[in-house]
């Protein structure tokens, strides 16, 4: 059984798609091309909006928008995923649930620089990508820099900055706060409850590495990543099994730490996470309450995440790179046993993975569907996604897609 891939376009490929687009669509040229990259994440899951730490790398797999200005306040907007169907928004008109669609990304991260005190007028827009959507690879997030870097560019913001050749921002201080623009417009245009490590990872990381974001103060640190070096390589599997951010279960996990936060008297999960003493204390504490069994299995996820992201770090600081596979393990189990955040499918292609002999393997992203990412000796990456694509068949479900994720440059 062959395995399906989903490949990365060339930049100049991407870059000719979009413009063929915007020219069949609007019959001019566009002012400016930007794109922006999905990500996975190496570690750290569900802990951005516990102010934890993440672990994400930006792929190869990007989002191209192309952009021209108008004189009015009318945005304009044209997705190749979309049916190249034309949408049409007045800028004055988009606030919390006026824009439905996938327009609410784009029309959000105007809304957002605009909120923050920008002067963005109306622009026509084409959208193409090799960022498959609703993936767990962050398609949203790109889609959201790849228009916050070109709206950057049409209107002089200066908050982008260039990548330099060795695929590092050298901005990164203002590509925060365009971050910040672009979770705005997701959290509140498009009314996901997402933390930010998706546009951070989008904006901010850097070729040849992976971004350790710290979500408590948003600072960022580049940690090197270069699996090739080590005979290894990071298989996604993309189960193709629906997710949905914007459903009920995320914005309740959400909420559950947030409450049990508050119960604890902190300003987030991550004081618990950081109490020399260990988390034991505060899950105590939470055991006599109502719904506590519930309550100190989320707790305990966040904090043993937020402990492994560091540990994957110190791991991958000593060149024994194989060696993050059992911190890859344990993270899966605990988001799918304390988080519950985890489904059929992405059980699946860990278990199949693991059984084909990758060295770690885990859900990535929100979960509810979506993508896993394992951890592989180089030579297996076919062996591995024959494995796992027989494993479905056996069990009736639809072909996974697989690609090979390589740490690429962000948004610019
Ligand atoms: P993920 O970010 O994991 O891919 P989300 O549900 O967060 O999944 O975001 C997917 C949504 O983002 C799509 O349903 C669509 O509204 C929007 N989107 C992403 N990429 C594109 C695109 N190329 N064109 C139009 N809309 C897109
Ligand atoms: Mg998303």
């Amino acid at each position: 059984m062959t395995a399906v891939w989903t490949e990365a376009w060339g930049r100049a490929d991407g870059t000719r798609r979009v413009r063929d687009l915007f020219a069949a669509t609007y019959g001019s040229a566009p002012q400016v091309v930007r794109s922006a990259p999905g990500r996975v994440n190496l570690i750290g899951e569900h802990t951005d909006y516990n102010g934890g730490l993440a672990l994400p790398i930006a792929l190869p797999h990007r989002t191209y928008a192309a952009l021209a200005r108008r004189d009015d306040d009318v945005v304009r907007l044209v997705s190749a995923q979309e049916r190249s169907e034309v949408r049409e928004v007045r800028l004055a008109d988009v606030a919390p649930g006026t824009v439905g669609g996938w327009a609410a990304y784009v029309a959000g991260v105007a809304w957002a620089l605009r909120a923050a005190g920008h002067d963005v007028g109306g622009f026509d827009v084409a959208i193409d990508s090799c960022v498959p959507s609703g993936a767990g690879l962050s398609s949203s997030a790109a889609l959201e820099a790849s228009v916050a870097v070109a709206l950057d560019a049409l209107h002089g913001l200066e908050l982008a900055g260039d990548v330099d050749p060795a695929g590092a921002p050298t901005h990164d201080a203002s590509r925060a706060v365009l971050a910040d623009v672009c979770v705005r417009a997701e959290n509140e245009i498009a009314g996901a409850p997402t933390g930010g490590m998706d546009q951070a990872a989008s904006l901010r990381a850097r070729a040849g590495h992976a971004l350790l974001l710290d979500c408590r103060d948003g600072s960022a640190r580049h940690v090197p990543f270069d699996l090739a070096t080590h005979g290894l390589a990071l298989l996604v599997v993309d189960t193709r099994a629906a997710h949905s951010h914007v459903d009920g279960e995320y914005a309740q996990r959400r909420a559950a730490c947030e409450g049990a936060a508050r119960r604890l008297g902190v300003a987030s999960l991550r004081d618990v996470a950081d109490d020399p003493h260990g988390d034991g204390p505060a899950l105590a504490s939470l055991a006599g309450e109502p719904d506590g069994d519930v309550l100190v299995r989320r707790v305990r996820h966040v904090t043993s995440e937020i402990a492994r992201v560091q540990a994957f770090v110190d791991v991958l600081a000593t060149g024994d790179v194989a060696a993050v596979g059992p911190l890859m393990d344990a993270s899966h189990t605990s988001l799918r046993d304390d988080y519950e955040v985890s489904c059929a499918e992405l059980d699946l292609a860990v278990e199949a993975a693991r059984a084909a002999g990758a060295l770690g393997a885990r859900m990535t992203g929100g979960g509810f569907g979506g993508s896993a990412i394992a951890l592989v000796e180089a030579h297996t990456v076919q062996h591995v996604a024959t494995a796992v694509t027989g494993a479905f068949a056996a069990r009736g479900l639809a072909a996974p897609a697989f690609a090979v994720a390589v740490a690429g440059p962000p948004a610019g």
